[in-house]
């Protein structure tokens, strides 16, 4: 199984080592991207519904911003650590990179259990967490988004919080320090799905190359909240049939295809997949033994190790999580020619809209479902075949190929811009 006091962002540093090596980055340039510019750890309290008060640590890493303002999401989770947010805000780098989007990389955190606190509890922390965050974040500086234990609701006291601390004409250009924004404040349509959308389009493509029909192809899925979901729901209205789930709670199975929708009110009801009643309940073996086509981890990473990989039965993984294939995991699947769509590719859909939130926020503009499902499957597909042929012509993974692209991008800015001073 997965290892435990597992050292994601040094897994993320010797991915860099083996795309900079495949790609010929300078190694100065190499050096400075093995290390986050910014590293904020803040220690706030908070008022509890029961009077008394409990004191909470929040992270915000910003990795760099060579390419343009910080970018990326905040995660509430109990096992948050600065190793992992580093590797976090290291991945959105290589992402922003890769998609050509005009951000750098950042990630935030809190550790706490969001299931364990009331909405006001919730509300109180995000605000304050906000507040001690300052001037660290903006809408042209770094701009938080949704993660794990956060969503768009988060993200409205975020912007609430940072707006009232700006006062005058300004005031309504703040909305843009942060995406995943309700509509109501400003959000964009297609965000809530969009990450989910963007590994349909990477799974879509990878068919096509490996002449897989997807009309009655099967489908595993682990995590069932934004991405894990809407990966769920948009592959079977496409007619594949999601075999597969689970989550915190539990892990489900039915060789016919589950009811998704169902599943998907069933989560809203009770909080996870645990007590549907159309599937059978199994263990986390019988769950990764499933036999499918497709895999699409979207929980936390450090989830397939090399004992999971040797359980898998499918033909590919695309990871809507961040790092769920540890490399042991890794290199078990490589030698059972099980393919892996790397994480800074399958999941890019979510920051790419969020980056098109941030225009129409900047632009004062409002686009459709149209404009905005057109631009990001255009963007995704635009994507995946640079990813697929650099790994052809350099015979490596997609992973290490996905990295040497952005590497390859933020080399170029270096090389013209040179180091400070
Ligand atoms: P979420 O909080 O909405 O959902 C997380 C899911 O993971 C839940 O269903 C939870 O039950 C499940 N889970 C937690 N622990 C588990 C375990 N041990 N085994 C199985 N399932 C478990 O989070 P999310 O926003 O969907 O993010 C999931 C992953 O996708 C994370 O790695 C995140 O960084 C990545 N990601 C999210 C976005 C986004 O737009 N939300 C974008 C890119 C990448």
């Amino acid at each position: 199984m997965t290892q435990t006091n597992y050292a994601f962002f040094r897994v993320i540093q010797s991915y860099l080592e083996r795309a900079a090596h495949a790609v010929e980055l300078s190694s100065d340039v190499a050096a400075i991207l093995s290390l986050p510019k910014t590293e904020l750890i803040v220690h706030f309290p908070v008022r509890m519904d029961s009077g008394r008060l409990q004191m909470f640590t929040g992270y915000r890493i910003q990795h760099n911003n060579i390419l343009g303002p910080y970018k990326g999401g905040i995660r509430y989770h109990p096992d948050v650590n600065l190793d992992e947010v580093r590797a976090l805000a290291a991945m959105m780098t290589w992402k922003c990179a890769l998609m050509d989007i005009p951000f750098g990389g950042a990630k935030g955190a809190v550790k706490c259990d969001p299931r364990a606190l009331s909405e006001g509890e919730r509300m109180r922390l995000t605000r304050r967490f906000t507040h001690e965050l300052g001037g660290n974040i903006g809408p042209d500086h770094d701009i938080p988004a949704p993660d794990v234990g956060t969503g768009p609701q988060e993200m409205a006291w975020l912007m609430d919080t940072y707006m009232n601390g700006v006062m005058g004409n300004v005031k309504n250009a703040q909305r843009a320090v942060v995406t995943g924004k309700p509509l109501s404040c400003g959000g964009s349509v297609g965000r809530v799905k969009a990450t989910g959308q963007g590994v349909v389009h990477c799974l879509v493509e990878w068919a096509r190359d490996h002449d897989v029909k997807l009309e009655g192809a099967r489908v595993i899925v682990q995590g069932f909240g934004n991405v894990g979901s809407h990966a769920a729901l948009i592959l079977d209205a496409m007619g594949v049939k999601v075999v597969g789930v689970s989550d915190h709670s539990g892990n489900l199975r039915n060789d016919r295809g589950l009811d998704v929708l169902e599943l998907a009110n069933h989560v809203k009801r009770v909080g996870g997949i645990v007590g549907f009643k159309q599937a059978e309940a199994v263990s986390r073996e019988d769950f990764f033994s499933t036999e499918a086509e497709f895999f699409v981890p979207g929980a936390l990473e450090n989830q397939v190790g090399a004992a999971e990989a040797r359980l898998l039965q499918v033909k590919v993984i695309a990871e809507g999580a961040n790092g769920p294939v540890n490399p042991e995991g890794e290199a078990e699947l490589e030698a059972r020619g099980i393919d892996v769509i790397p994480d800074v590719l399958a999941n890019a859909g979510g920051v790419t809209v969020s980056y098109y939130e941030w225009l129409q926020n900047k632009r004062n503009e409002r686009w459709n479902l149209q404009e905005v499902d057109l631009k990001l499957e255009t963007s995704m597909i635009r994507g995946y075949r640079a990813v697929r042929d650099l790994a052809r012509e350099l015979r490596v993974p997609m992973r290490i190929a996905a990295y040497g692209l952005a590497l390859k991008s933020l080399g170029d800015s270096y090389a013209v811009r040179g180091v400070f001073p």
